[in-house]
């Protein structure tokens, strides 16, 4: 099942996605929740980012086919760093290329929510902190990451997260390490790769994130992307599709002055 977070006039709510139409839920995402009497046409509601997260964690180099495309050696563990909220975005809303940069890349990443309140969790407990799973791109501006060492500016403009466009909360057989995973820019495919190439799973990476830092409900974590990043330009369109889980959707627009 898929939910997401909507905005109708002033109010903000979670509600359950069933084809074109959206049941808003009774209560929040973060314990038992059940669908309510309200319902709406999804067409009219604007789709809001997943979650307002405290903090977004994304694993640097985690797809065996990009370690290879780069010819880096696998990671002995993985590399993390943090992008702030205030890159998140979502679905729909434009990505803002800043001026600064010549080189604004996608890297269409499987990311998940974290479902309640943790620190140092085990990696065979991992699955009772996870919520659900969403489509994520780190925009990245490549040419200031090299230039910098640092990641922080490059990814880290407002805008440089698009998220969404709903959560998928996984039905029992679901598995994440096996899903097809896809960048497409405007029309042409870009990334074209499966989570079965993922270095460091799932709730290893659950086990190792919290044992630095506390992770709070809503929070998202995304687990890399695969070979095939690329630039974009203002003007283009793209796309981050995964299997079962969604497709998210961003214009990229020259930032104004
Ligand atoms: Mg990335």
């Amino acid at each position: 099942m898929h939910i997401g977070r909507f905005k109708y006039n002033r109010s903000t709510f979670y509600g359950l996605v069933e084809g074109d139409t959206v049941r808003e839920l009774n209560n929040d995402i973060y314990h038992e929740f059940s669908t309510g009497s309200k319902e709406y046409q999804l067409k009219n509601l604007i789709i809001l980012p997943p979650s307002h997260p405290a903090k977004v964690v994304l694993v640097g180099l985690n797809y065996r086919d990009h370690a290879k495309e780069l010819n880096f050696s696998i990671p002995e563990e993985p590399v993390i760093f943090i992008k702030p909220s205030t890159t998140v975005i979502g679905p729909g809303e434009p990505i803002l290329y800043p001026d600064i940069s010549r080189q604004v890349e996608y890297e269409a990443e499987l990311a998940f929510l974290i479902k309640k309140e943790c620190y140092r969790v085990k990696q065979e407990n991992a699955g009772e902190y996870i919520l659900g799973y969403t489509c994520l791109n780190d925009v990245t501006a490549r040419d200031i990451q090299k230039k910098d060492g640092q990641w922080t500016r490059a990814k880290g403009f407002d805008t440089f997260c698009p998220v969404g466009p709903f959560i998928y909360i996984p039905a029992k057989d679901f598995d994440p390490h096996n899903l097809r995973i896809r960048a497409i820019l405007n029309r042409e495919t870009r990334q074209d790769s499966n989570t079965n190439n993922l270095i460091f799973n799932i709730n290893y990476l659950v086990q190792f994130i919290s044992s630095v830092m506390r992770l709070f409900p809503g929070d998202i974590i995304s687990t890399g992307t695969p070979a095939g990043v690329g630039p974009m330009q203002p003007g283009d369109e793209i796309t981050v599709e995964i299997e079962k889980v969604g497709k998210l959707v961003n214009p990229v627009v020259k930032a104004g002055k």
